[in-house]
C-alpha cells in the first residue's frame, strides 16, 4: 500500500531512513529514486520528541555500526548519509528550509508514538503542500492486512500465520541501487553521538556481529547455504553453532527485509536445495515476528500493560537481590547463569534460553515479566518493540496465544535436553567447564569430592541456587491460584 500523490520532478527529495538502513528492497528509496529526483538521505537521532522509547546501551552499540555501513554504502553509491539529532518534525523542516526539498519519503513504523509522530508531521508537511509518501518497508503483511472473517485481528498465531501466508505481496524484491545522486548537506558526526560505550567498554564480546546490509546478506545466505537444513529439529539447541540464523538484529534495524528472507527461502526450496519442512518452519519464525506486530499495533501499551486483563490481580514480589542475581547470572542455575551471561557478553541469547530466562523470573522468582522487558530492551542488540514485549508476555502467561502460566520451565532438564553436550553452560559459565556432565544442569546434588575435583565451591566460585525448585514452582502456582480466585471473583 503506498499513501501520498505525484510528486514534481526537480526538487530535491528527502528519504528519511529509520528502521530500514538498507538499500536493497527498500521500497521508499526506491520509489524516491524512480522520481528521478536528486536525494537527501537523512538519518534522525531523535532523543528528543516526548514519548518515544530511546534505544537501550546495546542497541545504540548495534545503530551505530549500522550507520556506519549504510554511510559507507551510500557513498560507494556516489551520495552521502546526512545526520542530524533533535526532534524530528523541527529537523525535517531544517533540512527542506535550506535543501528546497518538497518531497519526502519514508517507511512505516508500527508502534503507537512513532506512529503518532509520523501522522502529525505527514498533516503538517502535507498542509504546506510537501509531498509525504509512505510505504510497508518492515512486514511481509501489515498488521490491518491480515483480518479474520469478523473482521477484527487475528489473537492466535496459528490461524493468523495460515491467512497471512495467503496475503503476502507477490511482488518480487528490489534490487540494491548502486548509484545514487543528490546535494551535500551538512552532516553530523556520528562519533559526536556517544552510541559505542566508553565509560566502560562492555561491547568487546558483541565483534562477532557485522552490523549492516553486507552483513546481514552474508548471514542470509550462509544460513541457507546449508545450516537451515535441520532447523526444525536443531532450533532449540543453544549448544550448536548456527542451529538458528541469528538474523533478528538485522531484522531489527531493517538491515534486510522480510520479504527477501521470504522469497530466497522459497527459491531454495523449489530449487531443491531446502527441505520443505525446514524452510516452512523457519518463515513460521518469522510469522510469529509478523503477529508480535500486529499484537503491538491494536496493543500499544504491549510493553507495560498486561495483554490478559487478569494478570493484573498477580501477586508479583519485589526482590531486588533476586532481580539482580538474575541480571548477573548468578542465580546458581546454570542453564539460566549462561543465558544471562550470553546475553551479557554478546547482546544475544538463544529462543530456548531466553524462554527459560524469562520463565524463571516471572515464576521461580515470581517477579513481574515488565522488569525483564527492560532489562532486555537495555542489553539486546535485537531489542525490538513488537517481539520483545509480546514474547515476555507470551512466557509470563499473560500475552496473546501465550505459554499457560502453570507451565513452569524446569530449569535442570531444560538444560539436560537442550544443552545436551554441555558446551553451552562450560563456554559461558567457565567455572564449572571441569563439572561432569551428570551434575552440569544441578551442580549442588555433586558430592563433595565431584565439587572438589571440578575446583568448585559452591557459594564462593559459583553461587548456591537462589531458590528451591519445587518449592519455587509451588509458589509460582499457588500464586497463580490466588490470580484465578481474585479473577472469578471480580
Ligand atoms: C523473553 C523473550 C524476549 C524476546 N525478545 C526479542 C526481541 O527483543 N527481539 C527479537 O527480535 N526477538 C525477540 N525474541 C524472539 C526470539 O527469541 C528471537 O527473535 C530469536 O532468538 C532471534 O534469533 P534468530 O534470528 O537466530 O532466530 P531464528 O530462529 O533464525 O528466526 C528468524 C527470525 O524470526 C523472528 N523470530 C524468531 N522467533 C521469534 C519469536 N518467538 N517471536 C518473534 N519473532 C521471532 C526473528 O525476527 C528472527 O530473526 C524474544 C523471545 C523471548 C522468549
Amino acid at each position: 500500500m503506498q499513501s501520498g500523490g505525484l510528486v514534481s520532478q526537480s526538487a530535491p527529495a528527502i528519504v528519511w531512513f529509520r528502521e530500514d538502513l538498507r538499500l536493497s528492497d527498500n521500497p521508499a528509496l526506491h520509489a524516491a529514486v524512480a522520481s528521478h529526483r536528486p536525494l537527501i538521505l537523512l538519518y534522525i537521532h531523535d532523543e528528543e520528541t516526548d514519548g518515544l522509547r530511546h534505544h537501550g546501551g546495546a542497541s545504540k552499540w548495534w545503530l551505530d555500526k549500522s550507520l556506519r555501513a549504510l554511510a559507507g554504502d551510500i557513498e560507494a553509491a556516489g551520495a552521502q548519509l546526512t545526520l542530524r539529532s533533535g526532534k524530528s518534525n523541527e529537523v525535517l523542516d531544517a533540512v527542506l528550509n535550506v535543501t528546497g526539498a518538497d518531497a519526502v519519503f519514508w517507511n512505516r513504523r508500527y508502534d503507537k508514538p512513532e506512529r503518532d509522530l509520523d501522522a502529525r508531521i505527514k498533516a503538517d508537511l502535507t498542509e504546506r503542500r510537501i509531498d509525504v509518501t509512505s510505504y510497508n518497508g518492515r512486514l511481509l503483511n501489515e498488521p490491518w492486512a491480515v483480518e479474520t472473517n469478523a473482521g477484527g485481528y487475528y489473537k492466535v498465531f496459528t490461524p493468523y500465520w495460515k491467512q497471512a501466508r495467503q496475503c503476502i505481496n507477490a511482488r518480487d524484491t528490489y534490487g540494491r541501487h548502486k548509484t545514487l545522486n543528490g546535494p551535500d548537506v551538512d552532516s553530523e558526526s556520528l562519533d559526536d553521538w556517544g552510541l559505542h560505550p566508553t565509560k566502560p567498554d562492555w561491547s568487546t564480546g558483541f565483534d562477532d556481529w557485522t552490523p549492516g546490509e553486507d552483513g546481514a546478506l552474508a548471514r542470509l545466505k550462509e544460513f541457507l547455504d546449508g545450516p537451515i537444513n535441520g532447523y526444525k529439529d536443531n532450533r532449540d539447541r543453544p549448544d550448536l553453532d548456527w542451529s538458528t540464523s541469528g538474523l533478528s538484529p538485522h531484522l531489527r534495524f531493517g538491515e534486510i527485509g522480510p520479504l527477501q528472507i521470504w522469497r530466497a527461502v522459497h527459491a531454495g526450496m523449489e530449487a531443491g536445495n531446502i527441505h520443505e519442512k525446514d524452510g516452512m518452519h523457519f518463515l513460521s519464525e518469522v510469522g510469529w515476528r509478523e503477529f508480535s506486530h500486529t499484537l503491538l499495533y491494536y496493543n500499544p501499551d504491549l510493553a507495560t500493560e498486561n495483554y490478559n486483563d487478569s494478570f493484573q490481580h498477580m501477586p508479583w514480589r519485589t526482590d531486588e537481590t533476586a532481580l539482580d542475581a538474575w541480571k548477573k547470572g548468578q542465580t546458581g542455575y546454570p542453564m539460566v547463569d549462561a543465558g544471562m551471561r550470553q546475553l551479557w557478553q554478546t547482546g544475544w541469547m538463544h529462543n530456548r534460553v531466553r524462554m527459560i530466562v524469562a520463565s524463571f523470573l516471572t515464576k521461580h522468582l515470581l517477579l513481574p515479566w515488565q522488569e525483564g522487558e527492560k532489562w532486555f530492551w537495555d542489553t539486546l542488540v535485537d531489542a525490538d518493540p513488537a517481539n520483545n514485549s509480546a514474547s515476555w508476555q507470551w512466557t509470563a502467561g499473560s500475552g496473546a496465544d501465550a505459554a499457560p502460566y502453570f507451565r513452569v520451565f524446569n530449569p535442570i532438564s531444560q538444560g539436560t535436553k537442550f544443552d545436551e553436550s554441555g558446551d553451552y553452560v562450560r563456554r559461558f559459565c567457565p567455572e564449572l567447564k571441569d563439572l561432569p556432565d551428570k551434575y552440569l544442569h544441578a551442580p549442588w546434588e555433586a558430592d563433595k569430592a565431584t565439587l572438589k575435583k571440578a575446583g568448585i565451591t559452591l557459594g564462593e566460585t559459583y553461587p548456591k541456587p537462589i531458590v528451591d525448585h519445587s518449592a519455587a514452582r509451588q509458589r509460582a502456582l499457588d500464586a497463580y491460584d490466588t490470580l484465578k480466585e481474585k479473577r472469578d471473583a471480580s
